[in-house]
């Protein structure tokens, strides 16, 4: 490959003879970066050569797709468009006004755009400082969908990148000075460093890094460029590259980069596995005294699923190993029942078992379980929160430390120093992904090497499961207890929503009870169309159900407050609970048989899925309608599936793995080219090749490579 001709003569002045550099090198050795911008790169985390190339151009554009204005205006408004084709324009600001919105009142910036054969309005929502940072002469690059206004096409909220300010000599190069070759990457801006300075950087680094020495494997590489010609061909796609596979970021340079990471990850995964099976686990006793004494606290049989999870406990708990274990189970299908049983099972052996929750309302509901359960020996439960009493507190503390108390149930709090245990021998954690990695290591502090069984809310489609907790293994309830009906499922338009205040009605006067979510808004936020909040929502409900007893609880409300409304709904006081998504996960009122949802739109389909499975807990017919206007094609797999994996792959599918699990909170490791579900495939290759490499021993290149990686993908130490 030629080096670009903006560096061919810097080469005369010896860049050829400098000696290449390791991808390791300090960016500061490049030429171009002077000190405002090194103090950028560095505020972004771009320290190497390496790091600064790992950053992928966002988009490519391509020359030829670039669409003259005046062609635009030929073609006038293409229906067909509707779909929200991106079309691609580059012209000089004509124009820039600054005005609001009629209904709204939102900053509106409309800029023109004229590239010698016509102009096209370009039309930016809430965002003031474009107005006045953009000048009439300014070459911009914009892209974003086509659309009819009121006076010909427009484009609105595209995104745009500067290519040359107004009286600079850059405002009148013309398309060959932008386009070196056929493919312009663009960057993500940052600081003072812009998508064409960046551009030179990465440049500069390629023409003088060395190539790596290759660490993967050979049968994950055979048909993939080397590294140093993968970061060559994303930055610098040659002629020929294929526009729509690089900005799907599917070409095999992706992969090449993607397998890297995914191969990394995979092994931190494995090793974590093999250093855990290592270890030697806390054996627990069993016995026909104990499989009785574990009977006599069950309410009912337990269904097939629970006995077979059970087992897979059991057989984990006595092996002498250490239990590292995902319950995966859908909405309603018993979880809390299995996580009882593996507590009594320590508890009653003489050890002591804690159980996380997520939230108060969850951990005082396990706790009322637990009692229910236990009965008389419900002394033996301790519940711990962040805001008790000094002096509850501290015998609470004194309990859990001399032993007395074998089960302990509690939120975030049992992470505190303060919590030291007599004997911990097992930590149930419910509802997985909303705990941080680092909160699940401080536990394991606490203890000597506690079994480890973690509850997922939501399931998760196998295959992501098995690649992701792969240093965990899995048990899956695939039944739900006898005798639950199907929810009855109802997608209503605003307009229809009368029909499920009549639903609320008669389900009320039956003697059952119901909930009614709102989504939480942010009172600030103004660029969201018109919502119902939680407030509009409580007064239609007192006017249309004038004198009923109800509670409305939300985020916002201090803990004592919260634990008493929601209270005074489980025992059956308050007929209709009022809720944001505090209520999302576990709570369990039986008695409630229907649940309403506002702008359901706003909801993830597993958050609604998760929704839907606060009803139907009990023998009662019950009932789940989402009031929604829009997105309704998307809701509908709600309606036609009660299946929460088929849901949640759905769900991820379309919203991706970072929002599906939550981001960062999650404990995911942060991938800059793989994602985890486009690149299933990879990950189990990866698995695969990991295994057999730890089993060969790790070469020193892998060893590095983990070793620099160890931190952003969350791998196992390297010993
Ligand atoms: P989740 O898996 O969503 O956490 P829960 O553990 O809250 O589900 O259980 C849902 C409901 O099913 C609870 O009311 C619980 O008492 C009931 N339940 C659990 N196991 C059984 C069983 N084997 N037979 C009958 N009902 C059960
Ligand atoms: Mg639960």
């Amino acid at each position: 490959m030629n080096p670009p001709p903006e560096f061919a003569s810097d080469n005369l002045f010896g860049m050829s003879s400098l000696a290449p550099l390791p991808l390791s090198t300090q960016a500061t050795v490049l030429r171009g970066l002077g000190p405002a911008r090194s103090v950028a790169l560095q505020e972004a985390g771009i320290h190497t050569l390496r790091e600064l190339l790992m950053q992928l151009p966002y988009r490519y554009v391509d020359r030829g797709s670039i669409v003259p204005l005046g062609d635009l205006e030929m073609r006038g408004f293409d229906p067909d468009l509707e779909d929200r084709e991106i079309i691609t324009v580059l012209g000089q600001v004509h124009d820039v006004r600054q005005t609001l919105t009629r209904i709204q009142r939102m900053a509106l910036t409309e800029v023109l755009l004229n590239d010698g054969t016509g102009t096209l309005k370009l039309v930016f929502f809430n965002q003031p400082y474009l107005g006045r940072s953009l000048k009439i002469g300014d070459r911009l690059l914009a892209f974003g969908p086509l659309l009819e206004g009121r006076n010909g096409l427009e484009m609105r909220g595209p995104h745009i990148e500067q290519m040359g300010r107004a009286g600079n000599e850059g405002s009148r190069t013309g398309l060959d000075e932008i386009w070196v070759r056929r493919f312009l990457p663009l960057y993500r801006k940052m600081g003072p460093i812009s998508s064409l300075v960046r551009k030179k950087l990465v440049e500069e680094a390629l023409l003088r890094a060395h190539a790596p020495e290759e660490w993967l494997p050979p049968e994950l590489c055979r048909h993939l460029p080397d590294t140093l010609t993968a970061l060559r061909l994303l930055h610098q796609p040659p002629d020929e590259s294929d526009g729509r596979q690089l900005n799907l970021r599917e070409t095999p340079a992706h992969q090449r980069l993607a397998m890297e990471e995914l191969f990394a990850f995979a092994l931190g995964v494995e090793l974590r596995r093999a250093g855990r099976l290592k270890r030697r686990g806390l054996v627990v006793p069993t016995s026909a005294e104990l499989r009785n004494r574990l009977k006599s606290f069950l309410p009912f049989h337990l269904t097939n699923a629970q006995r077979k999870v059970f087992k897979e406990i059991v057989e984990d708990l006595t092996s002498g190993r250490v239990m590292h274990r995902l319950l995966q189970g859908d909405v309603g299908s018993g979880k809390t029942l299995v996580a009882f049983l593996s507590m009594a099972m320590v508890a009653e052996t003489g050890g002591q078992g804690a159980l996380l929750a997520p939230t108060e309302v969850l951990a005082r509901q396990h706790a009322l379980s637990f009692e229910r359960l236990l009965g008389d020996e419900a002394h033996r439960i301790q519940l711990l929160l962040g805001p008790m009493k000094a002096v509850e507190k501290r015998e609470a503390l004194a309990r859990i430390a001399n032993g007395e108390t074998r089960y302990i149930i509690g939120t975030h709090a049992l992470f505190q120093e303060t919590v030291k245990f007599n004997d911990l021998r097992l930590v149930v954690v419910d509802e997985q992904h909303r705990f941080g990695v680092k909160q699940r290591e401080a536990l394991k502090q606490k203890g000597g090497d506690p079994h480890w069984l973690v509850m997922s809310a939501t399931p998760i489609p196998r295959s992501l499961a098995l690649s992701l907790f792969g240093d965990l293994d899995q048990s899956v309830l695939d039944e739900l207890p006898p005798g639950r009906q199907p929810i009855a499922t109802r997608l209503l338009d605003m307009d229809g929503a009368e029909r499920a205040w009549d639903l609320v009605e008669k389900e009320i006067r039956a003697g059952r009870q119901a909930f009614v979510v709102s989504p939480a808004i942010d009172p600030t936020d103004e660029s969201k169309v018109r919502l119902r909040d939680i407030q509009a929502m409580e007064s239609l409900i007192r006017a249309r159900f004038p004198g009923l007893d109800m509670e409305v609880v939300h985020g916002r409300l201090k803990p004592d407050e919260m634990a008493a409304r929601m209270n005074r709904f489980v025992r059956g006081d308050a007929k209709l609970l009022l809720a944001t998504t505090v209520i999302e996960v576990g709570v369990d009122v039986p008695n409630a048989s229907v649940m309403v949802v506002d702008h359901a739109e706003r909801f993830g389909l597993s958050q609604l899925h998760q929704l839907r499975g606060r009803v139907g807990r009990g023998t009662h017919r019950s009932y789940f309608v989402m009031i929604a206007s829009v997105e309704t094609e998307r809701l509908k797999v709600l309606v036609e599936t009660q299946d929460g994996f088929m849901i949640s792959q759905r769900d991820l599918e379309i919203r991706g793995p970072g929002e599906f699990f939550g981001t960062r909170q999650a404990g995911l490791p942060q991938f800059q080219v793989a994602d985890l579900v486009r690149d299933r495939k990879l990950l189990q290759a990866c698995r695969e090749a990991a295994a057999k490499a730890i089993e060969a021993g790790l070469s020193d290149a892998q060893k590095d490579w983990l070793q620099r990686e160890q931190e952003r993908l969350r791998l196992a130490e390297v010993s």
